[in-house]
């Protein structure tokens, strides 16, 4: 374990934060089911490089203030670093530790020639002006411009980011190479300046080609099938319509206001036209008010949560009716409830890979940026959908393969596929 032979337990501090043990924790249960060679484990315990910045801001009031910003590059066997950046006034260096260890193994499972990375200010972004955030966003651009760039570190929006922060970062970046445009170096950009067209619907729509593909190897089919979704932002209201569209029941969505059942199916077009106009799902004709913990237990055959982490915990597990579960979010199921589900009979599609459309079509906006030939919306979905299931299949065979669970082996896809490429480059210098 990380730290056990250090003098000073102060220098690992960074690597003893809650999410990042949790992640190490899934990471040796799979390493050991694969028998992963140890010297290459304990390489891949371990982020190969913690940059922290201090990036001082000129406030609206003319004061100085200044925030502190990270990025961590933890692998970069298979491809350049990839991964998000995060403003949030809980940011700290263990957190982004445990962030970009998760990036790299999704971007391993998911296929992608990509290492794994994570950045992030420790900022309220709500509490900043437009000038501030691209003041910060700018300073914080150039403290690490030394360690990103389209062949080194791909950054991409995460939780307080948006298309306009890239599109500032990738600005930013492009002046200091002497005011060459430099797409590359960041994805989620906006459409006119290199990004990705079918990038708002990725996750959602990845989403729906995991249900079907679950539902497919459990005996069902889409179409027809009763279909519940925690959570109508953008991968649930997504995920629903695209559900809709194939044919599917969609019995129960809910948000934060609560939730709404018809056992015949909502009509999601028509739902999607209520919460533009009200903001929220609750009222929608036709339909009867549900809890959001009613959601989770009613009666249908899949059920996606893609609203929060936690949802189904040890005290709702046991209540969960859906035989799938799709995670659009990140961590709705907890590790425990995972354990009780699958001794269920439960079949749950992990995150990594359920809601990895964004990440996939995030490298497509790289390719396109690199080639600067860019693929319309129906191509960008039919490429999404290959990778996507490419991804399914192997976790799916792992599993028949070890006789686990389908997070473990994702975990172990993962690492199997890091191991390989790790032994095939070899231990530098030697
Ligand atoms: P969002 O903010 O667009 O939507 C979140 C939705 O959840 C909203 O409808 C909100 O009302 C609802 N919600 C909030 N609290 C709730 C509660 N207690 N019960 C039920 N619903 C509640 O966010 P999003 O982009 O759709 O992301 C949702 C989840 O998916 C997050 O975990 C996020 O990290 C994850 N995710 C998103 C993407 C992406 O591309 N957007 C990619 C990967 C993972």
């Amino acid at each position: 374990m990380p730290g056990q032979d250090n003098l000073n337990p102060q220098a690992e501090a960074h690597l003893h934060g809650p999410l990042f043990q949790n992640a190490i924790q899934t990471f040796n249960e799979a390493a050991a089911v694969i028998k992963c060679d140890p010297n290459i484990a304990e390489r891949l315990r371990r982020p190969r490089r913690c940059l922290t910045v201090s990036i001082p801001v000129r406030m609206d009031d003319q004061s100085v203030k200044v925030f502190t910003g990270y990025r961590v590059q933890y692998n970069s066997t298979l491809g350049p670093y990839k991964g998000g950046i995060r403003y949030h006034h809980n940011v700290d260096l263990a957190e982004v530790v445990g962030l970009a260890a998760l990036m790299t193994f999704k971007n391993s499972v998911l296929g992608l020639p990509l290492g794994g990375a994570k950045g992030g200010i420790c900022v309220d972004p709500t509490k900043l002006s437009r000038a501030e955030k691209q003041g910060l966003t700018r300073r914080y651009t150039s403290e690490i411009a030394a360690f990103v760039g389209p062949t080194k570190d791909i950054p991409a929006p995460d939780v307080g980011t948006d298309p306009q922060t890239m599109a500032w970062f990738m600005d930013t970046y492009s002046q200091e190479q002497g005011g060459f445009a430099q797409p590359g170096v960041v994805t989620g950009k906006p459409v006119e300046i290199g990004g990705s067209l079918g990038r708002n619907h990725a996750t959602g729509l990845g989403v729906v080609y995991v249900c079907e593909r679950a539902l497919e190897v459990n005996q069902m089919k889409m179409s027809g099938s009763r279909i519940a979704v925690q959570g109508f932002g953008n991968v649930g209201s997504f995920a629903a319509k695209f559900a809709f569209e194939r044919g599917a029941r969609v019995v129960a969505v809910s948000d934060v206001s609560g939730g709404i059942f018809n056992g015949d199916g909502l009509n999601i077009p028509q739902v999607i036209e209520h919460v533009k106009k009200t903001g929220f799902v609750k009222g929608f004709q036709g339909s009867q008010a549900i809890t959001n913990e009613e959601l989770l237990e009613v009666d249908c055959d899949a059920l996606l949560p893609c609203a929060l982490e936690g949802q189904i915990d040890v005290h709702n597990a046991e209540r969960i009716k859906a035989k799938i579960i799709v995670e659009g979010a990140n961590g709705p199921v907890t590790v425990e409830a995972t354990k009780i589900m699958v001794q269920n009979g439960k079949f749950i599609a992990p995150d990594v890979i359920s809601n990895g459309g964004g990440v996939i079509v995030s490298y497509f906006e790289w390719v396109q940026d690199i080639m600067s030939f860019f693929w319309d919306e129906a191509d960008v979905d039919l490429k999404l959908k290959s990778v996507i299931l490419k991804a399914f299949d192997s976790v799916y065979k792992m599993r028949q393969e070890k006789q686990i669970d389908m997070r473990t082996a994702a975990m172990a896809t993962a690492i199997s596929r890091l191991e390989k490429a790790m032994l095939l480059r070899g231990l530098y210098p030697r």
